[in-house]
């Protein structure tokens, strides 16, 4: 973030509240190099923070009051304002849009507080004012929401001296995204905002929740990442993502394992006869995509990176969305096949699917071509224009100065 937009957000902070804040903090949004939906079945995965971030200007108050305010005006919503009295999932249906997640995010921080023997950090007679400013596409399947979720817990959990882990961070975000907002998502994104480093990528295994740093040295190789967003938006808290998990669990159940992540690609064939086509498809995909990670894993830690097997596991691994698990759709095929077409090593869907971002992995002088295949390709099927531009492996969230 540059010092021009910080200035901004702190001048947003005085507009709307008459005081200066007491800091302003950013945390990114994400990319998922491979390992798609495998968070909830205890499997790996494998992202990387952007440089997109949320980032919020916060003040504590001596007003019993949860405020709110949005630099951008998002469905509506500007400026909220929220009793302690009913900061509680219960009373969540109350609290209208986006601010749901910042609220949201203070309750579940709240939350942990006062189980860790802490004091409320909403006691009697106090309160936090918060602007939010976010660059992070909304809906594109680089995380919007886990973004701001990381960037409210960051900064409240600094301004109340609260010592709190990074992952307890984690898990503490997550919380606000299942149980206020509603949203059944894994670890994944908040673990990619909160601990996520310049130059790599997070290999974390969503069972143990043990992560690492995995070099993804992009600059270096002379390689860029190409984010393509289709514009075609999707929606979590409906429809498809509940399906697909329910599909995995009753997958699991069926196999008798505790989750996906128990059964190896050697094991599918006999999985096959066990199950009902539609759920055998679903597994197949959850089961290969973890190995896909683990070689993707291999290979970037490999003394010689070849970028053209890296490239090949991510296009196996969309085809695997495409073919076995369903949560592809035709914008992102063509973003796919049009990038690999005009000279990337590789491309899938990033996220949780139905749309959203493709990434393709792209030799830096082959960028343009790649994007105007892909503008091309979508111009002739009178797709809605594409927005195609380059994310690379960015800090997780922090404190800004200014
Ligand atoms: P994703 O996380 O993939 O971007 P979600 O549906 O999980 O998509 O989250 C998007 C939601 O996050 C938006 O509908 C909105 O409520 C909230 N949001 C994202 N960015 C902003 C913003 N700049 N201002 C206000 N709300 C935002
Ligand atoms: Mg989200």
């Amino acid at each position: 973030m540059n010092h021009e937009s910080t200035a901004a957000l702190t001048n947003a902070f005085r507009e709307a509240f008459g005081a200066d804040p007491d800091g302003l903090w950013a945390a990114p949004g994400r990319a998922n190099l491979i390992g798609e939906h495998t968070d909830y079945n205890d499997g790996f995965v494998l992202p990387f923070a952007i440089a997109h971030s949320a980032r919020v200007a916060v003040r504590r108050t001596r007003t019993a009051a949860l405020r709110i305010a949005g630099r951008q005006e998002v469905a509506g919503v500007r400026a909220v304002e929220i009793d302690p009295a009913r900061l509680s999932p219960a009373h969540a249906g109350e609290v209208p849009g986006w601010s749901r997640y910042v609220a949201g995010a203070v309750w579940a921080l709240n939350a942990w507080a006062e189980s860790a023997g802490h004091a409320s950090l909403l006691a009697a007679g106090e309160g936090y004012d918060v602007v939010l400013d976010s660059d992070v596409p909304i809906g594109a399947g680089l995380s919007s929401s886990a973004a701001i979720e990381c960037a409210v817990v960051t900064a409240l959990a600094e301004l109340a001296g609260l010592e709190v882990s990074r992952e307890t961070l984690v898990l503490i975000a997550q919380r606000a995204e299942n149980e206020y907002v509603g949203a059944p998502t894994g670890i994944l994104d908040q673990s990619a905002s909160l601990l996520g480093q310049s130059g790599a990528a997070l290999f974390l295994d969503c069972r143990s929740r043990a992560s690492r740093p995995v070099p993804l040295a992009l600059e270096e190789a002379g390689l860029e990442i190409l984010a393509i967003d289709t514009k075609v938006s999707h929606a979590h808290e409906s429809g498809g993502y509940g399906q697909l998990r329910a599909a995995c669990e009753a997958g699991a159940a069926g196999l008798g394992v505790q989750a996906l992540r128990d059964v190896s690609v050697g094991e599918l064939e006999a999985a096959q006869g066990r199950l009902a086509p539609e759920v055998f498809a679903r597994v197949k995909h959850i089961v290969t995509e973890n190995q896909r990670v683990l070689d993707t894993v291999a290979e970037l830690e490999a003394e010689r990176v070849e970028w053209a097997e890296v490239g090949r596991l991510l296009t196996a691994s969309h085809a695997s969305m495409r073919d076995d698990f369903g949560n592809s759709c035709p914008e992102m095929d063509v973003a796919v096949a049009s990038a690999v077409r005009a000279g990337a090593h590789g491309a899938r869907m990033t996220g949780g699917g139905f749309g959203g971002t493709a990434i393709a992995l792209v030799p830096a002088g082959a960028c343009a071509e790649v994007t105007a295949a892909v503008e091309q390709a979508f111009a002739q099927r009178g797709f809605t224009a594409p927005s195609i531009f380059p994310i690379r492996p960015s800090v997780g969230a922090r404190r800004l100065a200014g």
